[in-house]
Formats: structure tokens, sequence, C-alpha cells
């Protein structure tokens, strides 16, 4: 195609990717297929994943200490065919001053023989591995060094690829080519401003043409770092903006209920059921709940708490404040335990008030649940606690006024925008807590739309709670200590993993460790329940009972106790295979105990030989107490992808920015984008238009926009 028959909006970066010169109808279906490059413009957004740098010449000793990545100049002293059958392959031995290193070619290699010179000196590009106690190259870039050659100076980026686009030529270095191609024919004004020359020139930005043309063709790298970040940064401040966008929009247009009064069942359990008194950050965030609710507008916010801060508290009596304006409650959790461990804990703060509490998930059925949904329906239960049963098609409320969800991080958008659809007046008020912290960062991109509330404080008389890792050489002493606790009165969980690939043999451990502990801790001077998945729920239920009933002085248990359990008389958690559990398991599976007033301590098994990776962890566990500073931890050690939750939210792939090294690009990002939606929600001055016509154009975000414009 012409350019002249381009319309005047339109650019070459607009034409299907097979119009670019050097890339044609079959390769242009490959990209298509492999990559989701459609159009040309495509091309740009599909970021090299990192670069060599071929300005560096590396001894071939050094290489073998680097075993990397390098580049190397020398000669091949011999050559000869080996091997037989599929087996066949081309080994050289190149050298230079400082060594030699075997060279191996099994594709080509009858051609790559005619083709290379003994004695002449060559460029040579790849990896050098060990291969049993012997350094070679596999299939290394090479390049005769002619009189007139002299070394590349600049950086060159490496292409992601597949095998499919690798036969039709489109290698890292076909890929290249092409963009190379496609630089050729731009012009700077072809790629569109979409950031406001204030933010250019308060960030020194160069324009776009020129980030782009650094990110693929970098001739340095101080022009490629510089260029990188504006692409960070338009990626996370475009997600911004559609965040805040969205939360302002509905300020503005969405109607809540108003929660006026504080009425009689709000003030009976204050004064005479609460068992405590609240901490400064309970009365804090119960002010900053009040206010949400009292304001005529919805309330959309996130409760952050380390364990054992006491969410669940605060979420009852935003539960009584509903009723006591006249409206039902529900609150989901996402699993059957914690469900019922939050009836039950509810229940039993209400008792003796005039408050409905029922519960619901897919285990209750037949006529109990018709009943149910009966009562429901016409305004007789007040407070709902269930699994995601609850928002189900077919429950349907009286008058949904609070809507609350624990989320533990594994609810996602679509699941808290069905809440909305039960009620229909308006939306009720909603609430989020986290079972864990998540770091800010992680926070502002997951749940940028909410506003956050933080339980910052523990209830008073909590003494940290003592960890140390042990293994199995300790495991009387670890033993003789468990026997002294339970002598003062105390209790004792003891935790085994289960994961699923393995769940046979786990519980086969958890069996054996039962079988010893008898014989350590024999009846009947002591009691032990044991709980596990595969478990019947009523015997399982009854174990547990006998521990909150003080029958028993150890509970064996799978991580079925992670969540929700309290038993403030409970002073040690023993974790038994501890590396085999993340840093956020860990953490919520020591938060069991510590919830009464005496020193609690935390001891973790694990095996001699551990990976660094499982050292970092438990160094991490045992240094802190701190749910907070723990979720940074994770974060940095894991990445964002592996934190729950993130994936869900998956219109948060980045293609440049990281949520971990990148926090101080997003805090720019977010002060930015909050100054641009409070003084202009609808980006319509002229300053603002370039960010508008992108937000409508670009396709991940293009549909976002429009909804929430
Ligand atoms: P989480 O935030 O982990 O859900 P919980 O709501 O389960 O924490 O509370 C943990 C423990 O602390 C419970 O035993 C609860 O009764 C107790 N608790 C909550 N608030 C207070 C308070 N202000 N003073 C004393 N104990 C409290
Ligand atoms: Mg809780």
């Amino acid at each position: 195609m012409n350019a002249t028959l381009l319309s005047r909006e339109e650019t070459i970066l607009d034409q299907p990717i097979e119009y670019l010169k050097g890339v044609g109808p079959a390769r242009g279906e490959a990209l298509r297929k492999e990559l989701s490059i459609h159009r040309i413009g495509d091309l740009l957004w599909d970021l090299p994943f990192r670069y060599i740098d071929k300005s560096q010449i590396t001894s071939i000793a050094q290489a073998k200490s680097l075993q990397d990545t390098v580049q190397l100049k020398g000669i091949f002293t011999e050559k000869l065919i080996e091997g037989t059958g599929h087996k066949k392959r081309l080994v050289g031995t190149f050298e230079d001053s400082s060594g030699e290193i075997e060279i191996i070619w099994f594709q080509r290699y009858k051609e790559i023989d005619q083709w290379v010179k003994t004695g002449k000196p060559y460029l040579l590009y790849g990896k050098v591995q060990d291969f049993r106690g012997k350094f070679n190259i596999v299939h290394p870039e090479i390049e005769e060094i002619t009189e007139d050659k002299t070394l590349s100076s600049g950086l060159e980026p490496v292409y992601s690829s597949t095998e499919k686009l690798m036969l039709k030529g489109l290698d890292s270095k076909g890929r290249r080519k092409i963009i190379k191609q496609l630089f050729s024919q731009l012009r700077p004004h072809d790629i569109k401003e979409n950031l406001s020359a204030v933010i250019i020139s308060k960030l020194r930005f160069k324009n776009r043409f020129e980030t782009f043309k650094d990110v693929h063709l970098p001739a340095n790298n101080n022009d490629l770092q510089h260029a990188r970040n504006r692409i960070k940064f338009e990626e996370l401040f475009f997600l911004q903006l559609l965040l805040l966008r969205a939360k302002v929009k509905r300020n503005d247009t969405v109607r809540g209920f108003v929660f006026g009064e504080v009425g009689n069942l709000f003030n009976t359990f204050f004064s005479e059921k609460l068992p405590f008194r609240l901490t400064e950050a309970q009365k804090r965030v119960m002010r900053e709940i009040r206010k949400d609710m009292g304001s005529g507008k919805q309330m959309n916010r996130l409760l952050q708490g380390d364990v054992g801060s006491g969410k669940t508290v605060v979420a009852l009596m935003c539960m009584l404040l509903a009723a006591d304006n006249g409206y039902q409650s529900v609150l989901m959790a996402p699993t059957e335990v914690l469900a019922m461990q939050h009836y039950k804990s509810i229940s039993t703060y209400l008792e003796g008030m005039d408050m409905q509490v029922a519960f619901l998930s897919g285990s209750v059925t037949g006529n109990a649940r018709v009943q149910l949904l009966e009562s429901l329906r016409t305004g007789k239960i007040h407070i709902l606690l269930g699994t995601h049963a609850v928002i189900e098609e077919g429950v349907e409320f009286k008058n949904l006024g609070l809507a609350i969800t624990d989320e533990q991080h594994r609810f996602g958008v679509a699941q808290r925008a069905q809440m909305w659809t039960k009620s229909p007046i308006h939306p009720p008020h909603v609430l989020v807590m986290t079972a864990t912290p998540i770091p800010r960062t992680l926070a502002l991109t997951i749940y940028g739309d909410l506003d956050i509330s933080i339980l910052d404080e523990l209830p008073p008389g909590r003494k940290p709670i003592v960890t140390t890792q042990r293994t199995e050489a300790h495991r009387s002493r670890v033993m003789e200590f468990v026997r002294a606790e339970i002598a003062k009165g105390r209790q004792v969980y003891i935790i085994y993993p289960l994961i699923e690939e393995s769940e046979k043999l786990d519980l086969e451990n958890l069996m054996d460790g039962y079988e010893r502990l008898l014989g350590i801790f024999p009846r009947p001077d002591y009691q032990i329940s044991v709980v596990h998945g595969r478990m019947k729920a009523d015997v399982k239920d009854a174990e547990m009972r006998r521990f909150v009933e003080k029958k028993t002085q150890i509970m064996v248990s799978t991580t079925v106790i992670e969540v929700g359990v309290d038993v403030p008389n409970a002073s040690v958690m023993i974790i038994e295979n501890a590396e085999r559990f993340g840093l956020a398991q860990l953490h919520q599976l020591r938060g069991r105990v510590g919830r009464g007033a005496e020193q609690s301590y935390c001891i973790l098994m694990t095996s001699y030989k551990l990976s660094k990776a499982a050292k970092e962890r438990l160094d991490v566990i045992c240094k802190s107490n701190d749910g907070f500073f723990i979720a940074e931890a994770d974060l940095k050690q894991r990445g964002p992808g592996d934190i729950a939750g993130t994936r869900q939210s998956g219109a948060y792939e980045f293609k440049a920015a990281n949520l971990v090294e990148d926090q101080a690009i997003l805090r720019t990002a977010r002060a930015i984008a909050e100054e641009i939606i409070t003084n202009d929600p609808e980006l319509k001055s002229q300053e603002h238009i370039p960010l508008a016509r992108y937000l409508m154009s670009e396709q991940r975000y293009k549909q976002d926009w429009s909804r929430i414009s």
C-alpha cells in the first residue's frame, strides 16, 4: 500500500503487518499467530527482552569463569566432524592468547565446515557452557574479521522468537532486520505523542519516536535506560489514570445508602458485648468507614491489616450499623472453613441480641437451603456469611446494604462486581478485607480504584512471637519444650504441608507424625486432635472443637487451619517441612499463635539442606513479625506475577514496568495521575488531549476508558 492511500489520521503503524517491507503474507501470518502482532505498530510494543553488548570482547579464560553469553575473538586451530548418525557434529577448537574452548555445531555442520577456515580471525558470540567439566559454545553467532571490520558500538536487542518464526527466518536477527526496516520508513510524527507537554518537560522525556527508537536500536546504555523509563512510566501512568477515573466517576454517579443512624444494635454491642476496648487503629478505621457510609455515596474501601489486627470485629460493627439502618449485610470468605469460622465467631459475639445470622455454602442444600433463601428474600436474615455461594444466582436479598469480602486475594474484580447486582436500588457499600497485607505498590495496581484503610496496630498485650528454625537433630529438645509449655497450661499446633501433587505422601507424613506424637505424649495425660482435608466435615469439626474447648493440648493438622482459627490459649506453632511453605502462608500460620497475652513461639522444622530461596524465606520469617515487611520481601523474592491476586487482574500485564523494581516510577505516575484526575477528570483540557486520545485509541485501554467516560 502506498502512503498516499492512507487517510489523514492513519499512519504506517496502522497497516497490517504483512505490508511492511521484508515481511509479506507468510511471515505476517506467523507473526500474527505466534506473537499477536497484527499491525505494523504492534512491532513497537514487542520489546526486546534483553540486550547484548557487542562492543566488549572477553578473553577465553575469563569466559570460562563467567559461563555467560560473551563475545570472543580468536582463530580456529583445529576442526573435525565427530560422531555418527544424528549425533554427528562439527567440533572446532577456538583459541586466543588466554586459552582455548570447544565450539560445536550439530546443524548445517557440513556447510559451516566448508565456510570456516582454520588460522583466520573470527568473532564468536554465544553462551559458554560447562559440559561435564569441559567448556564449550554450541551454535555461536560467527563473523569473519576483515580488514575494515570494526566492533559494533551499540547494544544489540534480543527478541523473543518461536520455532515457527525461526523457520520463517524470524529469529532474533531476522526480527532486528524488520525493526530496522520499520524505523527507516517511520517519520517522527508517525508515533503520536501520548503525554502532555507538562509531563514531558517535567520528567525530561524524549519524544515517543526517539523513545521507541532508543529501545529497539539503542546507541548506548544511557539512552536505553532513559527510554525504558519512559515506557514504564506510560504503562503505570495510564493504568492509574483509568483506576482513578473509575473511582471519581463512581463517586459522581453511584449513589449509596445513607447509614446515618447509630442505633440500638450497634450501641448494645459496643457497651454490653464487646469484650475488649478497640485499638486506636480500629477506632480510626471505623471513623473512616462511617464517614463513607453516611456520605450518600457508595463506599468502596479496602481494609488492610496484619494477621490478628482485629478485622473481624470491624466487619461486624459495620454490619450492625447496616442493621441499625434497616439493611442486610453479607460477608463472603474464600473457603468454607473460614466462612464457618466467621459464622461461629460472629454468632458468639451476638449471643442474646435480636439478630438473625445465617451461613450459606455449596454444602447447604435441600430444604435448609430453600428456607434460608426465603428468609433472605423476606428480610428475616440480617447477616449472611458464606463462601462464593452467596453471590450465585438465585440468592436474593430484601435490601442488601453492605457487602464485605474477606479476600485473601482470591476473589477477582468480577466477583466483587457481582455483589453490586445483589441490590436492586443502588449497589451496597463494599468493604474488601485482605487476610495478609500486600505491598503498597500492589495495592495501588490491584485495588487502585478503592479507598484504603489500614489497621496498623495490634491489640495491646501481644508479645512478638519468637520464631526459630530447627532441624531433625533438635527434635527431642523441641518436644521437651512442647511438654513444658503444655505443663504451663498452653496448647500447641503442629502443622504439616499438604500440596496437591503429593497429597497421599503428605497425608502419610502427617499420620506418621501423629503416631510418633502419641508415643511421646501418651494418653491419658495428653490428648491430641488431628485434622486434615480428607476428613468428613463433622469429624473435623468435632476434633477442632475439642481443641478449642481445651480438651486436647496438641492439634496436628494440615494447613486447613491456616485462616481464621482463633484459639488464644495456643502458644506454640510448629511447622514441619517449613521450607515448603511460601512467606505469606508461613506468616498466616504463625498468626494462629500470639493471640493471647502469653509469650508465643513458632518453630520452623526444616531439613539440613535448603535451597537459597528457602533460606531467604526462613530468614525473613525468623527476623520479622511485621506483615507489611514480609509482604515486601515476598514481592521481591517471587516477583509480582506469583503473588496471589495479580494474575486475576490480567489487565496489568506490563511489557516493561515491574512492580518490584519500579516503585519509584509508580509513585510518580500515581501522583501525577491524581493531580490530573482531580483537576480535569474527563481529560477535556487542551493540555490533556494527547492523554485522552491515547486512551481512546490504544487497544489495551480503549474498552475500559469508554466504559468510564
Ligand atoms: P484478623 O485481623 O487476623 O482477622 P481477628 O479479627 O481474628 O484478626 O482478631 C484476632 C484476635 O484479636 C481475636 O481473638 C479478637 O477477638 C482479638 N481482638 C480484636 N480486636 C481486639 C482488641 N481491640 N483488643 C483485644 N483483642 C482484640
Ligand atoms: Mg480474619
